[in-house]
């Protein structure tokens, strides 16, 4: 499945985990809303019509009475009016499921209707029949009403706790499935996006890695992303793996070819020089004032080419895999003081404070290769002495560390600007501070001698402040041992990392 379907898959299935509660809930409330209506629409209609039938029939007792004992024509008209509306009141119960307390209070109306004009009639003759009507005829009518009435009220009243009740359960029922939806709607979008993000985010990151790793010369990153997958990703793999093994390939090349030309070029140098120091010397005739300058001139010149050539020709070998070292036990008494000695007459020439300090107990032999090592502390040192100023200082620091040797070269010179610390052990790079120095170089000391502590399988690192000064450190294995069989680009990797 591509990654295409695999996103709209996942927020297809996202969208219908969280739209299942909120379905629910609209459910719910629709429910909820039909409660409502029938308690407005029955049961609050209903109880204010019985409610009306009650305030009526207690004004009817009244009329009543009037009719039995004043006996006016006004009290029947009354007490008709007042059955005729509670008829039409009774008639308005329909449709309300009261029926037996609806056919109650009909049969008493029709009943009051039809004695009320003849009982006004007897009740004129005497009170004491008056009295008799009452209590025989309307006070039972009467009592019959208000319990019909008094039933249909209750049954209203069953009726509404009940619908309160439902839409009570309802709403604690919607409540707690919507929580227990939203949560496991929340549970499941949560695995989904852990499964996206494992199926996307992670590949795009090892690939981005892949990518940042490429840029800065690391052709051997393994992507943990397979090509084998059926997938953008998979094919995005496959292209990876066949850039870098072609970038590997041209970078093999570039530094083969580096190597030859270098070689190449050596040869003539060597005769241009060789020819130079024999005009120097007189061989082929004396030189004028003039000669002489042009020929220093070129001969600063002449040897500062083969200087580069020679560095071109180390670092190629290294990045080729052709570096070798000449791992031999060494004096490591023997070979501070010779380096002490070589650059005591620069420091003597340039007015800078030197020294070499050697901190704790030393182990008296090392296994390095003593030329590649003197080569890379005579670059930092060299490179100490051109930016530091005279009354400056400049020392080597000596110390042994466990199984390792930690040297550091520390001065007070013009130090490296922050920006341009993370770059200062690539290739051709010179930091912007040569203003500082009468400064001549190449940019590829600092390379090489990277490469050379790496192939020894120690560590150099800078620290450095503009203005305060520089400090780089060595660390090195007491006896480096026969190294691995490396890649070639093994070793720009670390530099790149610097
Ligand atoms: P270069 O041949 O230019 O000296 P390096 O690789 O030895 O080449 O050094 C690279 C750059 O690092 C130098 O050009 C300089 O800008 C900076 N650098 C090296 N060492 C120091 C130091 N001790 N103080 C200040 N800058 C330094």
């Amino acid at each position: 499945m591509t990654i295409r379907s695999k996103l709209a898959l996942g927020l297809f299935a996202n969208l219908l985990i969280l739209l299942a509660p909120l379905a629910f809930a609209m459910r719910s409330l629709e429910q909820l809303h039909y409660s409502t209506q029938q308690l407005r629409d029955h049961a609050f209609r209903a109880s204010l019509l019985v409610g009306r039938m009650r305030a009526t029939a207690d004004e009817l007792r009244q009329s009543e009475e009037r009719l039995l004992f004043v006996h006016d024509s006004a009290a029947l008209s009354h007490v008709n009016g007042q059955l005729t509306l509670m008829r039409a009141m009774n008639d308005s119960l329909q449709g309300y499921d009261l029926e037996k307390a609806r056919t109650r209070i009909d049969a008493q109306i029709e009943n009051l209707m039809r004695i009320a004009p003849v009982e006004m009639a007897h009740a004129a003759k005497s009170p004491a029949i008056a009295d008799t009507i009452s209590t025989r005829q309307y006070l039972p009518a009467e009592r019959e009403i208000e319990s019909a009435l008094r039933e249909a009220e209750l049954v209203l009243a069953q009726r509404t706790t009940t619908l309160v009740n439902s839409a009570t359960e309802l709403v604690d029922n919607t409540t707690e499935i919507s929580g227990i939806g939203l949560a496991v709607a929340a549970t499941v979008a949560f695995l989904v996006s852990i499964a996206l993000w494992r199926t996307v985010s992670k590949p795009v990151q090892d690939l981005e890695a892949g990518m940042e790793a490429v840029a800065a010369g690391q052709f051997d990153y393994r992507l943990s992303v397979s090509p084998t997958r059926n997938d953008e990703f998979g094919r995005l793999a496959t292209s990876y793996k066949s850039m870098a093994a072609q970038l590997a390939q041209l970078d093999r090349l570039k530094a083969e070819f580096v190597s030859v030309a270098s070689h190449e070029l050596k040869t003539p140098i060597n005769v241009i020089l060789g020819y130079l120091q024999l005009l120097n010397e007189g061989v082929y005739g004396s030189i004028s004032a003039k000669q002489g300058e042009i020929l220093r001139t070129v001969d600063a010149q002449t040897r500062s080419l083969s200087r580069l050539v020679h560095q071109l020709l180390d670092i190629s070998r290294f990045e080729a895999g052709g570096g070798k070292l000449d791992l031999r036990p060494t004096d490591l008494g023997h070979f501070l003081s010779d380096l002490e000695s070589t650059f005591e007459v620069l420091s003597m020439q340039r007015g800078i404070h030197f020294r070499i300090v050697r901190t704790g107990p030393l182990p008296t032999e090392v296994v390095w290769d003593p030329d590649r090592i003197n080569e890379v502390l005579g670059n930092l040192l060299s490179n100490a002495f051109k930016f530091t100023r005279k009354d400056g200082a400049v020392e080597l620091d000596v110390q042994a560390d466990g199984g390792q040797i930690r040297v550091t070269v520390s001065d007070t010179g013009a130090g490296i600007p922050p920006e341009q610390l993370p770059h200062i052990f690539r290739k051709f790079f010179q930091a912007d501070n040569q203003h500082s120095a009468a400064h001549d170089g190449t940019g590829l000391g600092l390379a090489i001698a990277k490469q050379i502590v790496d192939a020894h399988g120690g560590k150099l690192t800078v620290e450095s402040r503009v203005g305060e000064g520089t400090k780089f450190s060595i660390t090195l294995p007491v006896r480096t041992g026969p190294r691995p069989r490396r890649r070639s680009a093994s070793t720009k990797a670390v530099d790149a990392s610097a």
